[in-house]
């Protein structure tokens, strides 16, 4: 049975999913002078969480971030099987975000210019028309169609879009996470950790991020199609197991599980198309080394919105005319995630020993050098000086795969 057509509704911009890259495009598309509408399909913005939220203080800064949003981090924790490293800056360098307050704060900034959100709204089927494109949409058991000159796709790893176009398959290689968000005994709500090797897990991490209080996020991440392992499974086992640093955590109490895919296939999507722009982790534009991209997501949604809005202005809505919008964002980042991807193949495949042995490198890194390599943010300079001058023949192989060049001689 079809459910009623209740009605038909047209804008300049549609934009479908209100996660940090379409509440950023629909913010700046709106401010540049469209009448956007923003479509998401859950009853509340970021009603379900799927996402850990580590990002970096100079990206809240940029962005303005609203203090009652994240909780800093000055200690950054790496642990293998049978070493540890702990980096520390003076002032807080990094932060975990409270996902759900900072996504409704991007989305009530978008609804301060204006822009129409439509929630509990699922786009279930989009096709090309003379003028643009229209979305199917189901709302409280209605049909409501979209008609729009531009679309953006910020539906992130499903790509509603951009898949219903027939444009993309799904993502062949991703990341799968599982989290609970724990109140614990012993919190230290300035200090993260990272922990890796086969017992955290055999591609990928594992972390305890805190949140500021007596809360932290437990999580797992795993690579596939690399490992068959159900993070959910190893989540469980290593929290009875209490390995590594959530042992010091006394005792747990769950508050809530969150689980995500985060698409790992390099920067392989054709973003712009004539009416249509890809954003966000429907874009791929994530940095693949620890698979953060909700600062690419905020950023890269602005250029888009910014870039359909001009586009709509100019009255030309044609692939060539969005181009702008893709070339900001690979001259951004492209390298950095080329580089990324290269260092990201040689920790997929390491033994246990062998990250032992890793830790030895990270801890020859100072403050600077450990986050810019996190952050996939590696400055031709300071790479090309590890690569050929530091004394260690293990740092300067490491840095020379970051630069893309084989090492052996050096
Ligand atoms: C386990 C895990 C941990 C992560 N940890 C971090 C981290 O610590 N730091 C970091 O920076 N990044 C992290 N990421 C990655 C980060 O979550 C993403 O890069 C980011 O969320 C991308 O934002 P987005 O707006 O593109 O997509 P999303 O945040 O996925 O938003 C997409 C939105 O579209 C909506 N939607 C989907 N389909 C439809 C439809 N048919 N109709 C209407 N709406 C729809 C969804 O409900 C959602 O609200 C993690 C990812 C995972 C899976």
């Amino acid at each position: 049975m079809r459910i009623a057509l209740a009605k038909e509704l047209s804008y300049d911009i549609v934009i479908v999913g209100a996660g940090p890259a379409g509440s950023s495009a629909a913010f700046s598309a709106a401010k540049t002078g469209a009448r956007v509408a923003l479509l998401e399909k859950e009853e509340t913005v970021a009603q379900t969480v799927r996402t850990s939220g580590v990002t970096w203080m100079d990206s809240i800064k940029e962005f303005e971030i609203p203090e009652y949003c994240y909780n800093p981090v000055k200690n950054y924790g790496f642990c293998s099987p049978r070493n540890e490293v702990m980096i520390s800056s003076n002032t807080p360098m990094a932060a975990v975000l409270d996902v759900r307050k900072t996504y409704r704060w991007l989305a009530e900034k978008a609804k301060k210019q204006d822009v129409e959100l439509y929630t509990g709204t699922v786009v279930t089927e989009v096709t090309r028309t003379p003028y643009g494109m229209t979305l199917y949409t189901t709302s409280n058991k209605e049909e409501i169609l979209f008609h729009a000159k531009i679309v953006i796709d910020a539906s992130g790893f499903q790509s509603v879009v951009a898949k219903s176009l027939g444009l993309v398959t799904q993502w062949k290689r991703f990341g799968a996470g599982a989290e609970y968000e724990v109140e614990v005994e012993n919190a230290d709500p300035d200090t993260w950790w990272l922990m890796v090797g086969q017992d955290y897990s055999p591609a990928g991490y594992a972390w305890v991020f805190p949140m500021g209080g007596k809360i932290v996020r437990i999580g797992v991440g795993v690579g596939k199609p690399e490992s068959t392992l159900d993070p959910t499974e190893r989540l469980e086992q290593i929290m009875q197991k209490k390995l590594g640093p959530i042992a010091k955590l006394g005792k747990i109490t769950q508050i809530e599980f969150h689980y995500g895919l985060i698409p790992n296939d390099g920067l392989s999507r054709k973003t712009v198309y004539d009416n249509l722009i890809l954003v966000g982790d429907t874009a791929g534009q994530a940095n693949p080394l620890v698979l953060e991209g909700i600062r690419y997501a905020i950023r890269f949604g602005r250029v888009a919105g910014e870039v359909a809005a001009s586009a709509i202005l100019k009255g030309d809505l044609s692939e060539r005319s969005l181009k702008p919008y893709e070339e900001n964002w690979k001259k951004a980042i492209q390298k950095k995630i080329e580089s990324a991807s290269r260092v990201q193949t040689r920790w997929i495949g390491l033994s246990d020993k062998e990250w032992d042995k890793e830790l030895d490198i990270i801890k020859e890194l100072n403050i600077d050098e450990f986050l810019d390599f996190i952050k996939a943010d590696f400055s031709l300079a300071s790479i090309i000086k590890m690569a050929v001058s530091h004394p260690k023949l293990a740092v300067r192989q490491l840095f020379n795969i970051v630069k893309g060049t084989t090492g052996k001689s050096s």
